[in-house]
């Protein structure tokens, strides 16, 4: 087993060595405590230099190494990081905050998306046509892209960088990581265990920092492809930039996620699930619930069997096992959070439950906010049309079902939705609708198998392929079709006509 080193300063991972960085650094904290426990080096525009020459040299081996020899390395990679899953869920839940089950779920969705990658021989296959005119044959293969980099958010530090560097390198590319400096020790963990996988040097790079490693990433001319998860407006500018200096770029953005409950629904299930996905990992997931809509008289019977949830919840350390929620990641983040429950307040929402009231005896200094509950909140208000990325749930209330399929419409995100009925036809008619990327049936958070790909519309994603799954191997290779003919004697001759099918 690798062991769990407790750093003081947390350095870049090129070459498969860790590199100091410069002068540039920023403070990592236990979000539970409100302790610092580490540095974190943030890249100058030389370290990322070196990483991207680093990427570039490996590519000319590893872009040639056979999918026999990328696949067992894959496997292996696969058995160490499912040996080492509980020492990862904990240096995650250390630099987070969320619950370490909620943590070691996020470590078993990534393992899926590298057990995915294992299957790179089947999923890279080509096409292939005999006699496409006579004895000449038509094929297609699907080569790496280059180096690609991944540039990721702070709420799934192990997930979603794991969404995207296995598929790039079974798929033949080298990879540049720019993590969330927030909590950054984890992706460093992992990129060791792909080393002792027998990853060669350079296949995986780590750079850690801020805005001047993305910027020197989107413009190095060497980088071929970006792969972005985090909010709407970096990811409109990481598309744009990108795109513009030319490169292929899948740039996933924020969300703002409706559960529908109708009249009909299943009320304990329905309030099992907004609680469970409003307050699991302090609402700080891209696929949390953070409104619900519910249809006709649906609030009256769901809300009281919510509160009486809410009051049993236990919020506390995320490394103690019966927290069921953490705090937030930073300070910076809770008073961001806490600004909004201030808003809402402001601008007349209803707040039936006040998360700021909670104190976490022993941890006063953690980022902690409890589980914050809005009533009567209109489309107009800022809390329902921003990103708010926190434990707080609004409750819009509307007449019918209509109503609600038109309230999703109009605002700008599309990630994901979930609707609550016991009516077969109105699920079907609502996933055919629906204009959202993830939609969930009695399922609160429908983040796709690894064998589907993950994506939101609108405002929630730029580009135009969704990330990992067979969408992921499209964006990390690229088609090339030949057409070949073997000489034979009767086809010789000049013929200066356009070729045609025969
Ligand atoms: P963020 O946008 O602040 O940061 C994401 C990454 O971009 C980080 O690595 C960060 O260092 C970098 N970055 C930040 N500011 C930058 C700038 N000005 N220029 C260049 N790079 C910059 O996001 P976050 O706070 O880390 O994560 C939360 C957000 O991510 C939420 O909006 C959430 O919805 C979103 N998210 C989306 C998905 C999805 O699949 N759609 C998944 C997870 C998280």
């Amino acid at each position: 087993m690798l062991p769990f080193l407790p750093m003081d300063v947390i350095k870049h991972w090129i070459d498969n060595e860790a590199v100091d960085g410069g002068e540039r650094n920023g403070d990592v904290f236990n979000p539970a405590t409100g302790e610092k426990t580490a540095k974190v080096v943030y890249a100058t525009r030389e370290d990322v230099d070196r990483a991207v020459a680093s990427a570039k040299k490996a590519l000319e081996s590893w872009g040639k190494t056979s999918l026999a020899k990328r696949t067992r390395i894959l496997f292996a990679f696969r058995e160490l990081v499912e040996r080492n899953k509980d020492t990862i869920a904990r240096m995650l839940t250390l630099e987070h905050g969320k619950v370490l089950s909620d943590a070691a779920g996020e470590v078993q969705r990534g393992l899926e998306v590298i057990e995915f990658a294992c299957g790179i021989a089947e999923l890279s296959k080509g096409e292939f046509s005999e006699n496409v005119s006579t004895e000449v044959d038509s094929y297609s293969i699907r080569q790496p892209v280059g180096v690609c980099a991944g540039i990721t958010p702070f709420n799934f530090p192990v997930m979603v960088p794991m969404w995207m560097y296995p598929i790039a390198i079974a798929c033949g590319n080298t990879f540049i990581l720019k993590p969330s400096e927030k909590d950054p020790s984890v992706t460093n963990y992992c990129a060791r265990l792909f080393q002792e996988a027998g990853l060669p040097d350079g296949v995986l790079n780590v750079v850690h920092g801020d805005k001047v490693a993305v910027d020197r990433l989107l413009e190095h001319p060497d980088v071929a492809a970006i792969s972005f998860v985090g909010s709407t407006p970096i990811a409109k500018y990481i598309y744009e930039t990108g795109t513009r200096n030319g490169k292929r770029v899948q740039a996933l953005g924020g969300a703002k996620n409706h559960m529908v409950v109708l009249p009909d629904a299943d009320m304990d299930l329905a309030a099992d699930a907004a609680v469970s996905a409003g307050y699991g990992s302090a609402g700080e997931r891209c696929m949390a619930i953070s409104v619900l809509v519910t249809v006709g008289d649906a609030a009256g019977k769901l809300l009281p069997k919510m509160r009486e949830r809410m009051a049993s919840l236990k919020v506390g350390p995320g490394i103690d096992p019966t927290s069921e929620m953490g705090p937030l990641v930073t300070k910076q983040h809770l008073d961001k959070v806490t600004s909004y429950v201030e808003k809402g307040v402001s601008e007349g929402a209803k707040l039936v439950t006040d998360g700021r009231t909670l104190k976490v005896s022993g941890h006063e200094k953690g980022f902690f906010l409890g589980p914050t509950l809005f009533d009567d909140v209109r489309p107009e208000m800022v809390i329902y049309q921003e990103e708010i990325f926190g434990p707080v749930l609004s409750v819009m209330r509307v007449p019918t079902y209509t109503d609600a399929v038109k309230l999703i419409h109009e605002h700008v995100y599309a990630n994901g939705v979930a609707l609550f009925t016991n009516d077969g036809g109105a699920a079907r008619k609502f996933q055919s609708d629906i204009q959202v990327g993830m939609v969930g049936i009695n399922v609160p958070i429908p983040v796709p198998m690894a064998y589907y790909s993950f994506g939101g519309w609108k405002s929630s994603i730029f580009g135009d392929l969704h990330i990992y799954g067979r969408d992921g191997v499209r964006f990390y290779t690229r088609n090339k079709v030949i057409i070949a003919r073997w000489p034979d004697p009767r086809f010789r001759g000049v013929n200066l006509g356009f070729p045609q099918n025969t």
